[in-house]
């Protein structure tokens, strides 16, 4: 016997939702609809647009990890429904939260003994880790002033021109002036001699940046904390450091453990670091941990009774997702010190490697990046058309007349993706080369209609003068693609 059952409404029971008549129902984009869709339509159709997003594991722009291991994806699958502000409900989560805080204080070697807790917490990103530091140290220079009888209200923060966004963002939205060191020519980090010349009793802190956002280079932070202490010593202030390690902080631990940049320094009083970069975490964690008790104001701290249990809080937001914390946990247990720097670290360097050999071959670019740093690079080509997405972008005053594009080399990125990356870029330049000759004979006709006209006297362009005519059209060309968004 075969039982069937009419449907009344056919549509709503397809098999195919291309099939029904939500393929052609036009959807209100910016209101709500009057009637409901079948769950499977729904998702069909905003997977389908979606697919028009590019494929994060070739987005080369960003730090942010793209793949990680299917287990750990379960794990936070498994844990989506778990908001991680009911510590009370979820004490384990908490726990795993605190052993992240305590592994990461340790890796920057904070002076603690063998059993003594880390301070330090779990934020969304480095964003959030640095507005948190930054009102730490805000606070606790007001306190200071405050408490000499002295002006309170104009703090300043020194920072290299190179700083991220978010500095700017920190300073904006909690009132802080950013003294900002210029970079120069050659020369795209912050100068610490420069720096600490700009220093002055308002300044809550100078941040240094492990891994530049432009090209991936550490500052020298251990000349910072000299030439500090040196001037603190003379002033009588104790201006302290913060290091915005976002990129760098689960570099340098593996790959240079001999490089003092860290807690090691007297003046480094905070650290923020993003989890989601190579932390090796997907988007969505960040921490800051600060260097004792003393360096966090108590009175920053919230105590909130939350059903039942007493929870110091000190974090922008209140609700937020658990996954992105116990995955953090995951990658610190599971890969242990020396997965993550031979198999993961040393990997990209490697492979960073591969690419900056390759690239040199074609005689073409100039690498941007150091030898020691985050494995990033500068090159001079959009190559969307093959899949690759690469940011461009210029640099910030006194060098914005360079014009890069960066590539992130991250665990995911292998070696036969990285020679693919460099065949593409070679089929790229030679495309580059056609451009280059429309330019020129474009140039020349140009020229050619100048001279036909004799009331004017035309001095023939020098070689030197049409490579940069070709240069500053090449970068109009690059500019308008521009993205300032890097992160
Ligand atoms: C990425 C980055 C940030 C911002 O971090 P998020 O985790 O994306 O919020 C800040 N500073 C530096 C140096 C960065 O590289």
């Amino acid at each position: 016997m075969v039982l069937s059952k009419a449907e009344s409404h056919s549509d709503a029971s397809v098999h195919s939702t291309f099939a029904s008549r939500y393929v052609r129902t036009i959807l209100p984009r910016f209101k709500m609809g009057e009637d409901s869709i079948p769950k499977e339509a729904a998702y069909q159709i905003i997977n389908d647009e979606l697919m028009l997003d590019g494929n994060p594991r070739l987005n080369l722009a960003s730090f942010v990890t793209t793949w990680m291991e299917p287990e750990c994806d379960k794990l936070m699958m498994d844990s989506i429904n778990k908001n991680y502000v009911d510590m009370d409900e979820y004490p384990v989560t908490t726990e795993l939260q605190n052993r992240c805080v305590n592994i990461i204080a340790r890796l920057f070697n904070a002076p603690l003994e063998e059993a003594e807790s880390a301070v330090g917490v779990g934020t969304v990103g480095s964003s959030e880790a640095i507005m948190l530091a930054g009102l730490a140290f805000k606070r606790r220079w007001q306190n200071k002033m405050r408490a000499e009888g002295k002006p309170c209200d104009k703090p300043n923060i020194v920072t290299g021109a190179n700083v991220q966004v978010c500095w700017e963002k920190f300073a904006r939205y909690f009132e802080v002036e950013l003294k900002e060191v210029k970079l120069s020519e050659g020369y795209y980090v912050m100068d610490p001699a420069k720096a600490v010349e700009m220093v002055d009793e308002n300044t809550i802190c100078v941040a240094a940046i492990l891994g530049s956002t432009l090209n991936g280079e550490f500052e020298d932070v251990k000349l910072l904390n000299d030439l500090l202490v040196e001037k603190n010593k003379e002033t009588g202030w104790d201006t302290p450091i913060h290091v915005d390690a976002a990129s760098g902080g689960f570099i340098a631990p593996f790959i240079y453990p001999e490089l003092e940049w860290d807690f090691r320094l007297p003046l480094v009083k905070s650290i923020n670091v993003s989890g989601h970069k190579y932390g090796l975490v997907y988007a969505g964690v960040g921490w800051v941990i600060w260097r004792t008790k003393e360096d966090l104001p108590e009175e920053l701290i919230f105590h909130i009774n939350y059903l039942g249990a007493d929870q110091p809080t000190f974090t922008l937001n209140f609700s937020k997702g658990s996954s992105q914390i116990i995955a953090q946990y995951y990658q610190l247990i599971r890969l242990g010190y020396e997965v993550w720097l031979w198999n993961i670290m040393e990997n990209c360097s490697e492979n960073a490697l591969v690419l900056k050999e390759g690239l040199e071959k074609t005689g073409r670019f100039n690498i941007v990046s150091k030898d020691i740093g985050v494995p990033l690079f500068e090159i001079s080509d959009s190559l969307r058309r093959f899949g690759w997405i690469v940011p461009a972008y210029t640099m910030p005053p006194n060098a914005q007349h360079v014009t890069v594009l960066r590539v992130v080399i991250r665990e995911d990125f292998s070696r036969t993706l990285a020679e693919r990356l460099v065949s593409d870029i070679e089929k790229v330049m030679h495309e580059l080369d056609a451009l280059t000759a429309r330019v020129t004979s474009k140039i020349l006709v140009t020229e050619e209609k100048k001279e036909n006209d004799v009331n004017v006297t035309v001095v023939k362009k020098t070689e030197l003068e049409t490579q940069r005519e070709i240069t500053d059209a090449w970068k109009k060309f690059v500019k308008a693609r521009k993205t300032n968004g890097v992160c």
